[in-house]
């Protein structure tokens, strides 16, 4: 849906056919209000996604606030990927990094109902939402774990046969570049460094100790890292198989590499 799609459907409670098939009505005046209260939002810069307080993933819905990143339809990508790596593992146990909304979480368990998953965000109000998000989709409660965790360090030693992550990537210079784009979203959710690769750094150099034999590691990146986090990878020497995968708008966006055995 474009964005006046969803916003005459969040004011009018309906479906987006029935904008169409009652094209001819007119707007009583307290919807009109609504409708002008939030385009004065939307004027100022803020992202449709928080005035409206949800946004879809996945074909699931998610609400969305200033705590967490608005998840990204490329994102959907890192998700399809995963699923399709671990279609050949019969109970697969996932780590998501940096879970913010939820996104990846509920969509995987949803996805993958064999699934265990441990969800991880060093922010706690974030995974407030993530945790709405999981209730929102009727994931049962066993289904996923919310852990407040900087990178690996709250979650014992466990192993996982997927760890999945859209860290922050942006950069330094970009952060500026992309300021008014970005300035409502969370800078913890978005900043990585001088380079936007402090994350895949640090998330790469654990990864091995905490992958289970022929285990996954999948992460989204941002323009122009995909070839500097293979690099990363193929420094480590303890990954096989690395695969980029190309997003809807041909940007290398996905990175999948398995442990070497
Ligand atoms: N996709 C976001 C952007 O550049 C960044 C998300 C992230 O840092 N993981 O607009």
């Amino acid at each position: 849906m474009n964005e006046a799609e969803l916003v005459l459907t969040h004011v009018l409670n309906c479906d987006r056919l029935s904008l169409y098939l009652n094209k001819d009505s007119s707007l009583s005046k307290d919807k009109a209000q609504a409708v002008s209260s939030i385009l004065k939002r939307r004027m100022l810069g803020e992202p449709v996604q928080y005035i409206l307080g949800h946004t879809e993933f996945m074909g699931l819905s998610f609400n969305v606030d200033k705590r967490v990143l608005i998840p990204r339809p490329e994102t959907e990508i890192l998700v399809q990927s995963a699923i399709e790596e671990l279609k050949n593992i019969k109970n697969p146990r996932v780590l998501d990094i940096g879970t913010g909304s939820g996104c990846i979480a509920v969509s995987l368990a949803k996805n993958i109902p064999n699934s265990r998953i441990t969800a991880i965000d060093i922010s706690f109000k974030a995974l407030e939402v993530a945790k709405d998000n999981a209730k929102l989709n009727q994931i049962q409660s066993v289904q996923i774990k919310f852990i407040q965790s900087d990178l690996f360090s709250g979650i014992g030693n466990q192993k996982f046969d997927l760890i999945i992550s859209n860290p922050p990537y942006v950069s330094n210079q970009e952060v500026n570049a992309k300021a008014t784009e970005l300035s409502f979203e969370p800078a913890l959710a978005l900043e990585a460094g001088f380079d936007g690769l402090d994350f895949y750094r640090r998330i790469i150099i654990q990864a091995d100790s905490r992958l289970a034999t022929g285990g996954f590691l999948a992460f989204e990146v941002g323009i122009n890292q995909a070839c500097k986090v293979r690099d990363l990878l193929k420094a480590e020497e303890k990954f096989d198989f690395i695969k980029i995968i190309k997003d809807y708008n041909y940007i290398q966006r996905v990175i999948i590499a398995k442990k070497r055995i």
